[in-house]
């Protein structure tokens, strides 16, 4: 069971569609937030696009699908936030950006309402300073693609009370998720790990030991990895995984997280990822090429 009814999702990104995604079909309400109408109308077809696919494949019925797509109401202010239980923000890994939402969406909220923040890497203590309730922040970590992806981190800043967190933590396991718990320390558990891994597959690319295919082949059939790291790298997106790396070296102050100058290139070209059709492979045409 969960006290958590109806669910605001800021972000109509990658992470912001699949969270409004599972909790429509877990019978919850939703609204939908991103700086455009635009923005929301793209999440909003990637949602049906992706529930679609779990209709051909036998996953959900379409009625299932046509309910849960009803429960998701796109809006452009944060009127329509007045009364939801949480707030999950999923918008770009920018602590600035992330600190401005919270100012104007938090005199809209209800006193008791909960915010979540899917950071992948900055700190819940203090994102939660810039709110009016650190008491009723949390971290919810979901993990890309939400609707396939069975974790959810969950981080407990230095204020999180235990009702936010027990509450958090039951609504998770309603999505069907299972949750591991991480203390509030730069990237949490699954990217202080992961992100460096990437990152020196970026920098094995740099440095000319491999190229693309090769360092990806290697990964997959020599460590059995399902994905090879730079095809990861390329799904999670290089902005995101430039911004974590950023995160563990500035907080952890230690030189191994240095974030590799090719990673820092493919970000100021623009070349992102899936997300933008460009990153270490290009996505323009019918498979995807490397791009060194
Ligand atoms: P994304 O670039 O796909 O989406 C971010 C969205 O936020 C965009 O649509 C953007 O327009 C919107 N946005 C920016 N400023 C906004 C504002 N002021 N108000 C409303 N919307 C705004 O990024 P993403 O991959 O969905 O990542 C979102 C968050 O989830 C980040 O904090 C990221 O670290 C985290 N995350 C990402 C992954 C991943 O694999 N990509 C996994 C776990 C967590």
């Amino acid at each position: 069971m969960t006290s958590i009814n109806k669910v605001g999702v800021i972000g109509a990104g990658q992470m912001g569609t699949g969270i409004a995604h599972v909790c429509a079909l877990a019978g919850l309400d939703v609204v939908l937030n991103d700086v455009s109408e635009d923005r929301i109308k793209a999440g909003l077809a990637t949602v049906n696009g992706n529930m679609a696919r779990q209709v051909r494949r036998n996953r959900i019925t379409e009625e299932q699908r046509q309910k849960a797509l009803a429960r998701i109401v796109p809006a452009k202010t944060f009127d329509g936030f007045g009364d939801c239980d949480l707030v999950i923000e999923a918008a770009t890994e920018k602590e600035d950006v992330k600190r401005k939402i919270y100012v104007q969406l938090c005199p809209t909220l209800r006193p008791d309402a909960m915010i979540g923040s899917n950071t992948s890497s900055i700190s819940i203590t203090r994102l939660a300073a810039a709110t009016d309730r650190p008491e009723r922040f949390i971290g919810i970590h979901f993990m890309n693609p939400v609707p396939v992806m069975e974790l959810v981190e969950l981080i407990r800043g230095i204020a999180t009370d235990d009702h936010t967190y027990e509450a958090t933590k039951a609504f998770c396991q309603h999505l069907g998720k299972t949750v591991a718990v991480s203390e509030d320390f730069p990237a949490f558990i699954v990217n202080r790990v992961l992100m460096p891994m990437i990152n020196e597959a970026i920098y094995t690319l740099y440095e000319g030991v491999g190229n693309v295919e090769a360092i990806d082949i290697a990964m997959r059939l020599g460590a059995n990895h399902p994905m090879g790291p730079l095809q990861l790298a390329d799904f999670i997106g290089l902005d995101t995984c430039l911004s974590v790396m950023q995160v563990l070296h500035e907080g952890l102050a230690d030189s191994k997280y240095r974030p590799c100058p090719l990673l820092v290139k493919y970000v100021e070209a623009g070349w992102l990822g899936r997300k933008t059709q460009r990153g270490f492979y290009d996505y323009r045409g019918e498979k995807p090429v490397p791009t060194r």
